[in-house]
């Protein structure tokens, strides 16, 4: 067993996901004015969406989830949030996946309350049933045990923090020269999935993390670099 799950999810699948939330919205009688992305995640499907139920208008609001200090709990935040006048429209805010949960409710409590509209709807491909604390009026898919979707437009920032985690968390290797071979085979153990099926995305990876300074490139193979 994976210690943490991970699903690569393709483009194809995204597409598709989209097609079927949209289809989901229409079934329901609901036509949107104005589309709002929730970003970063929520920009692929939200486009999509536009274009599947024919809307122009398409805005974004950024969440971002933030540590309190002295706290273990994090804390979902927006960024730059900006008014404007949706009085008279019908608003729906899209989402890649409700984990917590708490994005997206953000995002629509805000919505709500500072840009007036005549109604709100959220929208997300995925909805992690279990966990989260806040449903979705549409989702694509219901996600019964978690798992981390690695969806396309993070893989190289899902990657690189898989393979951080790898270094500073197992035991095993944390203060070692690990040849690649052996890197991708803890990869797999950890995640269930192979680095193979990340195309070029693991040596771009493994490029970053060196160029960033968390890891370094010597004969044997990679080690956390120490400062
Ligand atoms: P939430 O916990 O619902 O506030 O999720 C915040 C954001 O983090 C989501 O919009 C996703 O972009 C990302 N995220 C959270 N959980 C997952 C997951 N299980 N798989 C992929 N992305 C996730």
């Amino acid at each position: 067993m994976a210690r943490v799950p991970v699903k690569i999810v393709s483009w194809d699948e995204i597409v598709d996901w989209s097609r079927g939330l949209a289809f989901k919205i229409k079934e329901s009688g609901f036509k949107p004015d104005l589309v709002v992305a929730v970003s970063r995640g929520g920009f692929v499907p939200a486009r999509l969406i536009c274009d599947f139920l024919d809307v122009t208008d398409l805005l974004s609001v950024q969440s971002q989830h933030w540590v309190e200090a002295a706290k273990a709990a994090e804390k979902a935040i927006l960024r730059h949030p900006y008014k404007i006048d949706a009085s008279g429209m019908k608003v729906l805010i899209v989402d890649d996946i409700v984990d917590t949960g708490d994005t997206l409710k953000l995002a629509r409590d805000f919505v709500e309350k500072e840009w007036s509209p005549d109604e709100v709807r959220t929208a997300a491909l995925q909805w992690i049933s279990p966990v989260a604390k806040f449903k979705p009026d549409y989702y694509y898919i219901e996600v019964k045990e978690w798992t981390w979707f690695q969806y396309p437009w993070t893989r190289l920032e899902d990657t690189m923090q898989f393979i951080k985690r790898i270094f500073t968390e197992d035991e095993r290797v944390k203060s070692r020269t690990v040849s690649e071979a052996e890197l991708k085979n803890l990869f797999a153990e950890w995640y269930g999935v192979k680095p193979e099926d990340l195309g070029f995305y693991w040596d771009l990876a493994l490029k970053a993390l060196v160029e960033k300074g968390v890891l370094e490139l010597v004969d044997e193979g990679y080690r956390l670099k120490t400062k």
